[in-house]
């Protein structure tokens, strides 16, 4: 069995966004060598999340409007958790949105469902995150 390690680095300048982060999983599969096996991507931060779904510009839209709904930015005063901080609502976020995802690796590709993308989203920016891909397979 072989295995791969790699971190992503982001640096968003906006407070939240989401980032199409297929092409470099894909890359790193690629780097890995491994045929058939399975593919961890997971946000390192507890601010942000990993997830997979459509890349539509009306779909992300939704998200972003329906996450203010569940747990909207302002006022930060309405949150116990910001004290000297401000991103109470990006961790709530993140829960919701998820932490990893993991794929199957079958003929050197990424066994995807129809449309499914793979997806950082940031909710707390303007700060260097990290995403892990850890690759198990021969
Ligand atoms: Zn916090």
């Amino acid at each position: 069995m072989k295995s791969f390690r790699k971190e992503l680095l982001f640096h968003i300048p906006t407070r939240r966004a989401f980032i199409n982060i297929t092409p470099q999983v894909t890359e790193c599969l690629q780097e890995s060598g491994i045929r058939e096996g399975l593919i961890l991507v997971n946000a390192m931060h507890i601010t942000a999340s990993v997830f997979i779904n459509d890349d539509e510009s009306g779909l992300h839209h939704d998200y972003e409007v329906w996450l203010e709904k569940l747990a909207p930015h302002a006022p930060v005063s309405q949150y116990r958790h910001n004290g000297y901080e401000d991103n109470a609502d990006a961790h709530l976020k993140r829960q919701i949105m998820g932490r990893e995802v993991v794929v199957a690796i079958t003929d050197g590709k990424l066994d995807f469902g129809p449309w499914e993308q793979i997806f950082y989203g940031e909710f707390d920016g303007g700060r260097k995150k990290r995403v892990l891909v850890k690759i198990i397979g021969k």
